[in-house]
């Protein structure tokens, strides 16, 4: 029977660490690191959401602001935006939270977050640079999956891999984190299933990352025996929260299994404040002193 990787006792013992360095950096400079959302609308669940951040944030420390902007906010205004806030000295991380509106286009107006700022890694400049290992600011839900993978202290070298979802907030990024842990990375994805061959990969995976949005994707007998399994996915059935992989059944083959709820999401948010930290330090701090 596997081991439940508690999302929330691996984020608070990170949360305990990010305290203690906050703190510190505070005594050093006098000043805490300031993050900025920028939210387009006023969408329900992306509030939500977002007051858990700050609730996070404030815990930690770090002193996190909204900026609401108007749901018929053009591209050039959201641009606008961006700028002001990467020429401010005084905000040291910037994200903007999804969903935006259909009209702009997302991925030009994440080219314009200062690279220094960049609180979830989603410049396409950060991007190249995680291919070099040269970026410490490292999108957060496959940040999450690699601090789950790092609790289990499992030697990832040349182990098989196996990511389910090849989005470029996820799967993508998470597959070169593994490679640079040297493990054997396959990424498997719609056509993938189409060929029908997903579970072939999943059958060999000794460690198995899910990141899709449909439950039962993968189903329990499919796992390896004392494979890790990761389920990054989120689904409501029937009024709860599942993964994509079924979870009891998996359990019973696997050495380590995350739960949903629980499991990947709590890790995420403070790897956001983690980014923050590190954005923090490399524009405040001289290179020289950390
Ligand atoms: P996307 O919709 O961007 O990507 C889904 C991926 O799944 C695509 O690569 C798609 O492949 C692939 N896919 C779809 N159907 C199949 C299938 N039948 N077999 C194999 N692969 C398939 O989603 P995200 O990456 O943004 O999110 C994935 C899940 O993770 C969602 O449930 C989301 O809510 C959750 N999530 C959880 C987070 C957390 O912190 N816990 C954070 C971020 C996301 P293709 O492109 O080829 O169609």
């Amino acid at each position: 029977m596997a081991t439940i990787l508690d999302g929330r006792v691996l984020a608070q013992n990170i949360k305990s660490v990010l305290q203690q360095e906050v703190a510190e950096l505070k005594e050093k400079t006098g000043v805490v690191p300031r993050l900025v959302n920028v939210m387009i609308g006023l969408d329900h669940s992306a509030c939500a959401y977002a007051n858990s951040q700050k609730k996070v944030a404030e815990n930690i420390g770090i002193n996190y602001e909204l900026t609401i902007l108007p749901s018929d906010v053009t591209q050039q205004e959201l641009i606008t935006v961006i700028k002001r806030l990467n020429a401010d000295p005084c905000v040291d991380g910037i994200m903007i939270h999804k969903p935006i509106p259909a009209a702009i286009d997302y991925r030009a107006v994440a080219n314009y977050v200062d690279i220094e700022k960049d609180l979830e890694g989603i410049n396409v400049a950060n991007i190249g640079k995680m291919i070099l290992g040269e970026t410490r600011l490292i999108p957060c839900t496959p940040a999450a999956v690699m601090e789950h993978l790092k609790s289990t202290a499992i030697d990832l070298k040349g182990k098989e891999a196996v990511i389910v979802g090849h989005s470029e907030i996820v799967g993508k990024p998470l597959s070169l984190l593994l490679l640079r842990e040297l493990a054997t990375v396959t990424v498997c994805h719609l056509a993938t299933s189409q060929a029908g061959r997903l579970v072939d990969h999943v059958r060999r995976a000794e460690i198995l990352v899910v990141a899709v949005g449909k439950a039962s994707l993968i189903k329990g007998d499919w796992i390896r025996e004392g494979a890790v399994v990761i389920d990054v996915g989120i689904n409501r059935v029937e009024d709860k929260m599942v993964g994509d992989v079924e979870f009891d059944a998996a359990r019973k083959r696997a050495s380590f299994i995350t739960p949903v709820p629980g499991g990947v999401g709590p890790v995420t948010v403070v790897m956001l404040m983690r980014n923050g930290v590190e954005a923090y330090k490399s524009q405040r701090l001289k290179k020289d002193m950390y």
